[in-house]
């Protein structure tokens, strides 16, 4: 079986553990006083840095670095908000209007996202953080569902209104936001423009079947050219499952053709 299976599995499988843990530390806030829920608290960067707590900022700059936005396929409760409402998306559709496309990169909106944002908490302006962090929108979200009392009208409404613009963007296009409007996106974006490690295409072995760019809710990979955007991919590794000749996977730098002097000439277009 394709090894990335079971790594898509592994890290489904991380996003609901903290999805869960952060829903249940946003209704009993005792929890997140405890040892263990500081320290899940503290995995997600925004309430990190307002925490003082530098150093899960360190771990996910370097992983961000090396492998990518694994930040967004793991522990950012949002991501697997999206992401449930992209599995539904699967099952309510049929498979011909399930297919996510390439989209070009939206740089005008989602680098200075993250300048205005870290500019108004630089000046202490910290009520802007918690309308735009993911990690306070899932908490004020969780609070509305079962706690409404808890929270003041104004959060309700900014709530209601973050729930229903998540829940349409990602049943249309999936991960859109992570890749315009999220400030912590923008960031980790920046930060994962050439990781160590790649998400990249094998040109030996890809037989340009399309199904990974069906499947790609980031719609970072372009098939035309054989390239992946790893700024915008959030390392779910549907691709990489999905392929039917491991020709798109985690790899330490850019794959080289085996026969150089092709390149060139390759039509490298998706199948028709
Ligand atoms: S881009 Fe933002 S909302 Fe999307 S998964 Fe990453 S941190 Fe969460
Ligand atoms: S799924 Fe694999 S073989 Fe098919 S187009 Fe993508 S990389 Fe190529
Ligand atoms: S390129 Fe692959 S791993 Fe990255 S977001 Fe798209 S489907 Fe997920």
């Amino acid at each position: 079986m394709n090894r990335y299976r079971h790594l898509r599995r592994l890290r489904i499988a991380i996003s609901l553990i903290f999805a869960l843990a952060l829903a249940w530390i946003s209704v009993d806030a005792a929890i997140g006083l405890t040892r263990i829920g500081a320290w899940v608290v503290h995995t997600q960067i925004v309430p990190a840095v307002l925490a003082g707590s530098a150093i899960w900022l360190v771990v996910w700059v370097l992983a961000t670095i090396t492998f990518g936005r694994i930040y967004c396929s793991s522990v950012c409760p949002m991501g697997t908000c999206m992401d449930a409402v992209g599995r539904m998306r699967q099952a309510c559709l049929p498979k011909d209007r399930r297919r996510y496309r390439y989209l070009p990169p939206a740089n005008a909106l989602r680098f200075p996202i993250p300048a205005i944002v870290c500019a108004c908490l630089f000046v202490g302006f910290t009520s802007v953080v918690e309308c735009t962090d993911p990690a306070y929108v899932y908490r004020n979200i969780v609070l509305a569902i079962f706690k409404p009392l808890a929270i003041t009208s104004g959060s309700l409404a900014a709530a209601a209104i973050c729930g229903a613009a998540i829940t349409l963007s990602s049943w249309k296009c999936g991960r859109i936001l992570c890749n315009t409007v999220c400030p912590v996106g923008g960031l980790l974006g920046l930060l994962s423009r050439n990781p160590v490690y790649r998400i990249d295409i094998d040109t030996d072995k890809c037989i340009h079947c399309g199904k990974c760019e069906d499947v790609c809710k980031a719609s970072c990979i372009d098939l035309t050219v054989c390239t992946v955007d790893n700024s915008r991919c959030v390392r779910c590794f549907d691709c990489s499952a999905i392929c039917p000749n491991d020709a798109i996977a985690l790899h330490k730098g850019r794959y080289r053709l085996s026969t150089p002097m092709m390149q060139p000439t390759m039509q490298c277009g998706k199948a028709k």
